[in-house]
């Protein structure tokens, strides 16, 4: 589906009202495709006040709301995933938006939904990519 930034945050607002704990969402698009966009949406979503800022730096930021919100990008330690604790944050009481989790592969849980960014004339392409039972059957 193809989205404009308006309705882009808007749709992933409801995805981040319907959020549990342990959800796992893995962000997949090249720079500037509206990953950081997306999970700012995803906050407001989960009813978090703070501002949400790029994680490129710092490789993950925390947020409180109604959930916990670990927030990643991953970009610069693609080759390197050891270098980051990941199960710390995938087994906690939060929601974990990992951007350029595909680079993480073999270190990424059984179960997170993917969802892969494409650019258009008019917006984003959103692709929803389940992997696992548990995101086949929430779609
Ligand atoms: P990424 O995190 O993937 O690098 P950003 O979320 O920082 O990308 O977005 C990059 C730019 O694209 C921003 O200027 C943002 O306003 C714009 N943008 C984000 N989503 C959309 C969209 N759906 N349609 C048009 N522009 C968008
Ligand atoms: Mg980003």
């Amino acid at each position: 589906m193809i989205m404009n930034e308006i309705d882009m945050k808007k749709f992933a607002q409801k995805l981040g009202e319907q959020l549990q704990a342990g959800d796992v969402i893995v962000l997949t698009g090249e720079l500037g495709s509206g990953k950081t966009t997306f999970t700012k949406g995803i906050g407001l979503g989960l009813g978090i006040k703070q501002m949400i800022k790029s994680p490129t730096y710092t490789i993950v930021r925390e947020y409180e709301g109604r959930l916990p919100l670990y927030h990643m990008d991953v970009y610069r330690i693609g080759d390197d995933p050891d270098s980051i604790d990941l199960d710390e944050y995938l087994f906690n009481t939060g929601v974990t938006v990992i951007e350029w989790g595909n680079l993480l592969a073999q270190d990424l849980p059984d179960n997170y939904l993917e969802i892969i960014f494409d650019y258009t004339a008019d917006g984003r392409n959103l692709t929803l990519k389940p992997h696992g039972e548990h995101y086949h059957q929430y779609l």
